[in-house]
């Protein structure tokens, strides 16, 4: 039977962005809620990026605060086979607040400065803030030693975006950057491995013109059947993306997040049929699992 590798991600940022980035206790509804539903479907295994970095660092008094606190929790998880990676977002404190970090120098510095900790941690994965990256902050990674970078969002730049990214030229497929342009496959190239975050069309109900968006099981489970659909007839693999706090009872309806947790039963539900039309199962891995595969180093110990 063919296999449909299938990749489920968290971003475990602990801000509300549909309230101003409001802070959300995303880490006590993730292990209340969010694990023993995944905990139904034994072979339900997900990829949990966590923070560690200088905003949680000023905010909480040590950048590791969140690996500190659940460690326990954090170690049972990756003992039932689910894995934790970083999540590093690089903010800058302003006269308005908290703001994104667009200096690729300042950036890559402090992901050069937390990586040893982090690798401490035994992580081997990363999905930036934001989806940020430069040539400079990639071959950071790389150069630290991490196995892969998922912080890829193949798709046009919106005018409606307010954080900065580059992904338009990046391919749905995994592949090693160019070391002269992270965002596309070319040589030389860096080791580390970019996943591209899945995407494809998916219309909210607000939309003016078609919008690709990345594969969110807390979208409404109406609005996911054909865009799943639309992934499952050019790829063999699915790399999903949701924040904890999507799946939160919330304080007023949303066009395309459902907050819900029952939406990511039903829409892992819809994947399941749609990949049993196509003659297909699920098999549900880790990013760096997948990536190993990828690279054809399965074996590797
Ligand atoms: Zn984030």
């Amino acid at each position: 039977m063919k296999q449909l590798k299938v990749c489920v991600t968290f971003d475990v940022d602990l801000s509300d962005y549909t309230n101003d980035g409001a802070e959300v206790d995303e880490l006590a509804f993730l292990f209340s809620e969010v694990i023993p539903e995944l905990r139904r479907d034994e072979r339900l295994r997900a990829t949990w990026f966590v923070r560690l970095d200088a905003q949680v660092e000023a905010l909480y008094g040590h950048a590791d605060y969140f690996f500190e606190r659940y460690e326990r929790e954090f170690r049972a998880l990756s003992a039932e086979g689910h894995e934790i990676g970083w999540h590093p977002h690089s903010y800058l404190k302003t006269d308005e607040g908290w703001k994104q970090n667009t200096s690729s120098e300042s950036v890559r510095e402090e992901l050069e400065r937390y990586a040893p900790r982090v690798k401490g941690y035994g992580i081997k994965s990363v999905r930036t803030g934001w989806g940020f990256h430069t040539n400079e902050t990639m071959r950071a990674l790389s150069d630290s030693g991490f196995l892969l970078d998922s912080s890829a969002i193949p798709r046009p730049a919106y005018s409606w975006e307010s954080s900065r990214k580059d992904w338009e030229t990046t391919p749905c497929e995994p592949y090693f950057p160019s070391q002269a342009d992270y965002r596309a496959p070319g040589e030389p190239h860096l080791s580390i491995l970019e996943v591209p975050m899945s995407v494809t069309e998916i219309a909210a109900p607000y939309d003016r013109a078609a919008v690709t968006r990345y594969i969110n099981l807390a979208y409404h489970p109406e609005l996911m059947k054909a865009p799943l659909a639309a992934w499952l007839e050019r790829k063999d693999h699915l790399v999903t993306i949701t924040h904890p706090y999507e799946l939160m009872p919330a304080r007023e309806a949303h066009g395309l997040l459902a907050f819900d947790l029952n939406a990511m039963r039903r829409n892992l539900s819809t994947l399941e049929e749609l990949a049993e039309e196509r003659g297909a199962e699920l098999s549900f891995m880790t990013l760096s699992e997948f990536a190993l595969m990828t690279m054809g180093v399965e074996n590797h110990a």
